[in-house]
């Protein structure tokens, strides 16, 4: 064998030893060189690593697997191949497979069973939301640690070996005594088919045998899809109800009759562990009935050709067909009587109903309802309301129905007891500190706990634009999964618009009152003799525009220079003189005004309005000066430059 020829794989893994051998594989104990750790090494069987097809189906389905992380799932850490040799690196699990633990101990105490049987839920609950269905549930696939931990292995890998492998290898035809009726004949497998499965693991458990033996492994598959668990014969009496209900549900030869999904079997599970009780009964009394059922010939014609073959089917048909024949005239006889029988009694019936009666209702759909209504409802027809479980729910709303026995439509009567599981709402989380997070990173913070975004609002703040301020409710507080926390977000510092007002010609002490908002600036002072001292003759910001609160305005102050010379120069000598000049004559009156300027100063000398019929065109001004000065003089006619002229003073 090359196995055995090679102690090393790729450098990395070391072989140690041998751990077990399967219907395509042998399995190998190893120590990762370069992780140092122990690992199980799964080396292909020869025959198969020379099928260019079955090959790449093994390492795609592997690495399709090792998508996987649970618990209960073992790890796949690798996929490799070294020469000839194709292997893929999992986990190492410490322990014993289930099916060496049955040998081993036989049938296992129910308790124990029903904790593995979680465990594997868990772990095919994992991966049916992966969209990977096992396709090989059986107690050779479930490790089960030292420590009682059950580990399912070779997800997926089941499926390159489709029905062609089922035959031509021996060894893997073992597992045709876990095949659901839909493997056997070569249907359409989903999820439900590991969930068969699982119940036959569970019958192997709790019976320390498997329910359908035969002969050949047609036999087998033929037995699952016709014959019927006998629950009361096969399953030890001391095994609850509720567990018997658990298997029935789990091997109903329809998928549509089993449970839907690896989830509700965890849900019955934990119901059985918190000894609830479960409503099976309904369903439980039923399987006399469809035990009595003749083989479905649907079914039968599906079996794929190659197993009719076998002929194992036939003879089954042979015998079922003498039985038949050989009751038939009695059957006639006993059919003709009863008829008879069950007219006189509905007749009877019909005649004193009124005495009897007892009203039917329809159970109505209760779920995502109220309790309370639902209870209103119901006892107004005599029905009695039990609250099954009350379990956290975030998709239901809290003291509403997640679910309701019997389901919507079915009869019920008067005096009948329904039951329901009633949400507590989402489970409790702790609410995370959002406060100086950004907001950005609220999202992925509210996600990891469970919990939405609820209202958001911004508002200024001294934190940085686009953090969170304060949260409803606060940090670490215990509110419901799915909860909506509200948040306020820093739009940063307010900036508040002021209008600026219009100062110009108002007194400083005005502004000051006037400016409040803003801040005065640097304040200059100019002199206009034209308007009154003390007036604000400029403003640096505009009248009428908005700008930011607390900013600062310059002001220019009206100020009346002091006019020194005549205080320093008493003694100097006044000339008085008279500016002559022809005014325009189109207007009866004209507004002329002559300003004086000397260095930089500008004063107004003279302001009137003459009137040219009554006073002549020619107009005569006084101006006076020191002597030695020299004034210049301007003058305006109607706001009109109108000329100028300069004087001496000698
Ligand atoms: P089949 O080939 O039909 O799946 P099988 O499951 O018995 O049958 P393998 O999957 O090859 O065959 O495994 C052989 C045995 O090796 C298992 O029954 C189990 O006891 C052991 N084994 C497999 N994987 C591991 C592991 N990761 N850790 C420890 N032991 C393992
Ligand atoms: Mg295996």
């Amino acid at each position: 064998m090359i196995q055995f020829m090679k102690k090393m794989f790729n450098d990395r893994y070391e072989i140690l030893d041998k751990i077990g051998d399967g219907g395509m594989a042998f399995v190998y104990k190893a120590r990762c060189t370069i992780l140092n750790r122990i690992v199980a090494i799964k080396v292909l069987r020869p025959e198969f690593s020379n099928d260019e097809e079955f090959l790449l189906k093994f390492k795609n389905e592997a690495l399709a697997s090792a998508g996987l992380t649970h618990p209960n799932i073992v790890n796949i850490y690798d996929v490799g191949q070294d020469e000839e040799i194709n292997y893929i690196v999992m986990e190492y699990v410490d322990g014993m497979n289930l099916k060496d633990l049955i040998k081993k101990k036989g049938a296992l105490d129910y308790s124990y069973a029903l904790d593995i049987m979680k465990q594997i839920a868990m772990a095919l609950n994992q991966a049916h939301k992966n969209g990977i269905v096992h396709r090989d549930i059986k107690p050779h696939n479930i490790l089960i640690s030292e420590d009682n931990v059950a580990k399912v292995a070779d997800f997926g890998i089941a499926k390159a070996t489709t029905s062609s492998t089922i035959t031509v290898v021996g060894n893997v035809i073992g597992s045709v005594h876990y095949f659901s009726p839909e493997q056997a004949r070569g249907g359409y497998i989903d999820k439900t088919s590991d969930l068969y499965s699982l119940g036959i693991v569970l019958y192997e458990m709790l019976t320390g045998k498997v329910p359908f033996r035969g002969d050949t492994p047609v036999n087998i598959a033929l037995k699952h899809i016709n014959e019927y668990i006998d629950f009361e014969k096969d399953i030890p009496d001391n095994i609850p109800k509720d567990i018997k209900g658990l298997l029935y549900k789990l091997t109903q030869k329809k998928q549509s009759d089993r449970y839907q999904s690896a989830y509700e079997l965890i849900n019955d599970i934990e119901y059985i562990e918190n000894n609830v009780e479960l409503d099976f009964e309904q369903e439980y009394d039923n399987y006399h009935t469809q035990k009595l059922n003749s083989l479905n010939e649907e079914l039968k014609a599906n079996i794929p050709k190659q197993l009719k073959e076998e002929g194992v089917n036939t003879n089954m048909r042979k015998k079922s067909k003498k039985k038949n024949s050989s009751k038939k005239k009695m059957t006639i006889l006993g059919v003709l009587l009863a008829l008879v029988m069950s007219l006189s009694i509905a007749y009877l019936i019909y005649s004193i109903k009124d005495l009897f009666i007892v009203q039917n209702y329809e159970m109505p759909d209760f779920e995502n309802n109220t309790l309370e209504d639902a209870t209103t409802r119901l006892e107004a027809i005599g029905v009695d309301v039990r609250i099954r479980k009350e379990l956290y729910d975030s998709s239901v709303e809290k003291n509403h129905i997640i679910n309701q026995t019997p389901s919507a439509g079915s009869p019920i009567k008067k005096g009948q007891t329904v039951k329901f599981d009633v949400s507590k709402g989402g489970e409790p989380v702790t609410v995370p500190n959002l406060v100086r997070k950004t907001l950005e990173s609220v999202e992925n913070i509210l996600k990891e706990s469970d919990l939405k975004e609820g209202v958001i609002d911004y508002e200024f703040s001294s934190l940085p634009e686009g953090t969170i301020i304060s949260q409803k409710p606060r940090a670490f507080t215990e509110v419901e999964q799915g909860t909506g926390i509200d948040f306020i977000v820093s739009k940063g510092e307010e900036v508040k618009l002021v209008k600026v007002p219009n100062i110009v010609g108002k007194t400083l002490e005005d502004a000051r009152v006037l400016l409040v908002e803003l801040g005065i600036g640097k304040i200059k002072y100019e002199e206009d003799k034209d308007k009154k001292e003390g007036v604000i003759l400029r403003q640096s910001l505009k009248g009428g525009q908005h700008v930011e609160e607390g900013k600062k305005i310059d002001l220019t102050v009206n100020e009346y220079e002091e006019e020194e010379e005549v205080v320093e120069e008493p003694s100097k000598k006044i000339i008085e003189k008279q500016i002559s000049f022809e005014l325009p004559q189109e207007d009866e009156t004209v507004e002329v005004v002559i300003k004086e300027k000397e260095k930089n100063t500008s004063n107004t000398i003279y302001n009137k309005t003459i009137n040219i019929k009554e006073l002549g065109s020619m107009i005569s001004v006084p101006i006076e000066g020191y002597e030695g000065q020299t004034k210049e003089y301007e003058i305006y006619v109607n706001d009109v430059f109108y000329g100028k002229t300069t004087a001496e003073f000698k």
